[in-house]
C-alpha cells in the first residue's frame, strides 16, 4: 500500500472516531447537562468502567466500531495495517477503502460469520 493510500485511509479513520466520539459526547451531555464536561477527562484507573459507560451511551454495534477503529489507527502506526487478522494476507485496497477499519478479508470473514451461524 502506498502511503497517499494509508495517509487517506487513516484520515478517513479519524473521522470515523471523531464522529462516533462525538455521538458519546453529545449524549453524555445531554443526559448530565453539563455542556462544558470532557469525556476524555478520564483517569486511568478508570478505564475499565469508562469502557463500559461508553459501551451503554452508543450501543454495542457502534462501540465494537470504535474498537475496530482505533485498532485500525494502532496497527498503521506499527506498519501493520490491512493485513488480515485470520489469513495475514494483505486486505484488497479497494476493500478498506469502503470499511478502513475491516480486520477480515472477506474469504475470512464469510467463513467467520459461516461458523457463527
Ligand atoms: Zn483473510
Amino acid at each position: 500500500m502506498n502511503e497517499t493510500t494509508l495517509a487517506s485511509l487513516r484520515a478517513k479513520l479519524e473521522e470515523i472516531r471523531a464522529a462516533l466520539m462525538g455521538e458519546v459526547k453529545n449524549n453524555i451531555q445531554s443526559k448530565k447537562d453539563k455542556p462544558n464536561e470532557q469525556v476524555a477527562d478520564i483517569a486511568d484507573d478508570a478505564a475499565q468502567s469508562y469502557d463500559r459507560q461508553l459501551m451503554m451511551e452508543i450501543g454495542e454495534q457502534e462501540w465494537k466500531k470504535l474498537r475496530l477503529v482505533e485498532e485500525a489507527l494502532g496497527k498503521i502506526g506499527q506498519g501493520q495495517y490491512g493485513i488480515c487478522a485470520e489469513c495475514e494476507e494483505p486486505i484488497p485496497e479497494a476493500r478498506l477503502s469502503v470499511i478502513p477499519f475491516a480486520e477480515h478479508c472477506v474469504g475470512c470473514l464469510e467463513t467467520i460469520e459461516n461458523k457463527n451461524n
